[in-house]
């Protein structure tokens, strides 16, 4: 090793951010000779406590951490996901899916729905959420793993990910990082020392006068964004134009009816409503513009629409779309809430902290901090929050909806340039792209995009060389193959009984 060695890494925050930083360095590097971990929280401050939603790459995760998976259902009363049905968003009445992984099956090496597309222009009326394993499972409240021993199924592929509860979740990997070695210290930042000529972070100050020195601080306070924002003073860059939505209130509530392995936005008058079924209870949450509708509005709305009784009173929680101009900046890198924030609309929070630590890791630095390694981190960063505002933004942008000063805003809003060209190239002739390293795939683009009632101009010409009646047969057998596949599937309560992890 080229450098002098980080030795200390404190973190500060046991939220979510913290605990994942904490459990996965320690798992990863914690073995390295000299290195501590320590990770600073505040028990008087607490955390967010939301964040319920996961996407599937959480898996990778999971399975970097050595997690077993019914440990994990179980300690956190997770249930799974295959999806986000969407209501209301097109317009009042409407609803469809976006599921996790693929339509349809490879036909002539055009993408599937180039297909389906042309099957549309014959008459045909099917859904593209006909298509989906993950949606047709997700419609009937079934549920499976992947199975690749059945390479011909659509289940061979199928995509999954978790809703848990949030403090579980903290707690959970809060007892992993310390059986790894992490240190915990209760108590209150109220300062942090720098260094006099590079302004590096030196020492952390605590209310009752300890003080805790690193080398590497990893910044996961939350929207506070202690030394980010508060003590290195880095920039935010806001958003709000294009995600006018700047408050949420929380709240959970007694389990209903509805199991289905699903998170369910619903679009609301001034913003939208999630419900996130767990095995002990369902989470919601309504994301509001405060522009547009007043606290006890949006309450009323929530808890006027909510499957059982509340458990508690809503908890209020303001934010601004954005994110820091530099993740990481001299011997701090923030991580979560104190990095930026994207309305929870995909799930994408806990993912944007685990990527960051992914990178963190890969460009762990030596105590000289290459300049190039940081731009090179906050450059990846940056683009991977522009990527998920653009699909956020879609949402937004491809509604029909009139009803509500909120929605004409949205509506009629000046996309950022690279959604306006994906727009375009769907307008024209169906054409899908997925940007480099981009985190929503082709599948994820046309959902939204065709569920949210974006017209394709055309299709692929080479669905042409397959006759009229053989692509209208071919689109009915796939539909009969998803459908009878779905149906042999266990209800998520069972799976999740047989693998011995609660409901
Ligand atoms: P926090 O949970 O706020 O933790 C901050 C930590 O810093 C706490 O431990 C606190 O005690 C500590 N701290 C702060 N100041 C001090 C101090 N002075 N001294 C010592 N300690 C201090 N993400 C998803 O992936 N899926 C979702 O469905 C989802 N839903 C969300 C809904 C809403 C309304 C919001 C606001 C967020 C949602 N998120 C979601 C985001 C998710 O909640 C966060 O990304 C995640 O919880 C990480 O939070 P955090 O750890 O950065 O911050």
């Amino acid at each position: 090793m080229i450098g002098d060695p980080v030795r200390r890494i404190v973190i500060v925050g046991g939220g979510t951010a913290g605990w994942m930083a904490a459990a996965a360095l320690a798992k990863v590097i914690g073995a390295l000779p000299g290195l501590t971990i320590e990770l600073v929280e505040s028990d008087e401050i607490g955390t967010v406590g939301v964040g319920e939603a996961t996407i599937p790459q959480i898996n990778l995760f999971n399975q970097l951490l050595e997690i077993d998976e019914a440990e994990f259902v179980s300690r956190t009363q997770a249930t799974y996901k295959l999806g986000i049905e969407f209501r209301d968003w097109t317009r009042l009445g409407h609803r469809y899916i976006h599921p996790f992984g693929f339509y349809g099956v490879d036909m002539g090496g055009i993408e599937f729905h180039h297909h389906w597309l042309k099957g549309r222009s014959l008459g045909d009326d099917s859904e593209l959420d006909d298509y989906s394993l993950a949606a047709v499972a997700a419609r009937q409240g079934r549920f499976s793993h992947p199975r690749p021993d059945q390479p011909k199924s659509p289940l061979a592929r199928i995509a999954y990910a978790f809703q848990f509860d949030a403090a579980l979740y903290a707690r959970f990997l809060r007892s992993r990082a310390e059986a790894g070695g992490v240190r915990r210290t209760e108590g209150r930042v109220v300062d942090a020392e720098q260094d006099g000529e590079s302004g590096f972070v030196r020492a952390l100050h605590l209310a009752d006068d300890r003080r805790v020195e690193g080398d590497l601080f990893i910044d996961c306070s939350g929207f506070r964004a202690l030394l980010i924002g508060q003590t290195l003073g880095v920039g935010f860059e806001d958003w709000s134009r294009w995600l006018p939505c700047d408050r949420a209130l929380a709240v959970a509530c007694e389990s209903g009816e509805d199991r289905r392995p699903l998170t369910r936005s619903t679009a609301r008058p001034a913003g939208w409503q999630w419900r996130i079924p767990l095995q002990h209870r369902t989470g919601n949450g309504y994301v509001y513009s405060s522009a547009h509708v007043s606290d006890d509005a949006a309450a009323a709305t929530l808890l006027g629409s909510l499957d059982g009784a509340a458990l508690g009173d809503p908890r209020a929680l303001r934010f601004r779309a954005g994110h820091r101009r530099e993740a990481w900046n001299r011997n701090v890198v923030a991580l979560g809430l104190a990095g930026g924030f994207l309305e929870p609309l995909e799930s994408t929070s806990i993912h944007l902290v685990q990527t960051g630590i992914a990178r963190l890791l890969t460009l762990f630095p030596t105590l000289a901090f290459d300049p190039a390694e940081i731009a090179r981190y906050n450059a990846l960063t940056v683009q991977e929050y522009v990527d998920i505002r653009d699909f956020l933004v879609l949402h937004y942008k491809a509604t029909e909806r009139d009803d509500s000063e909120f929605w004409n805003y949205c509506r009629t809003l000046e996309p950022p340039p690279a959604l306006a060209e994906k727009l375009a190239m769907f307008r024209s002739n169906g054409r899908v792209f997925r940007e480099q390293h981009e985190l929503f795939t082709e599948t994820s683009w046309l959902s939204v995009m065709v569920g949210q009632g974006i017209a394709a101009g055309g299709y692929h010409p080479a669905a042409d060389l397959l006759a009229d009646d053989e692509t209208l047969a071919r689109l009915g057998h796939i539909r009969g193959v998803v459908e009878h596949t779905a149906s042999l599937l266990p209800t998520q309560q069972q799976w999740i009984r047989q693998l011995g992890a609660g409901i």
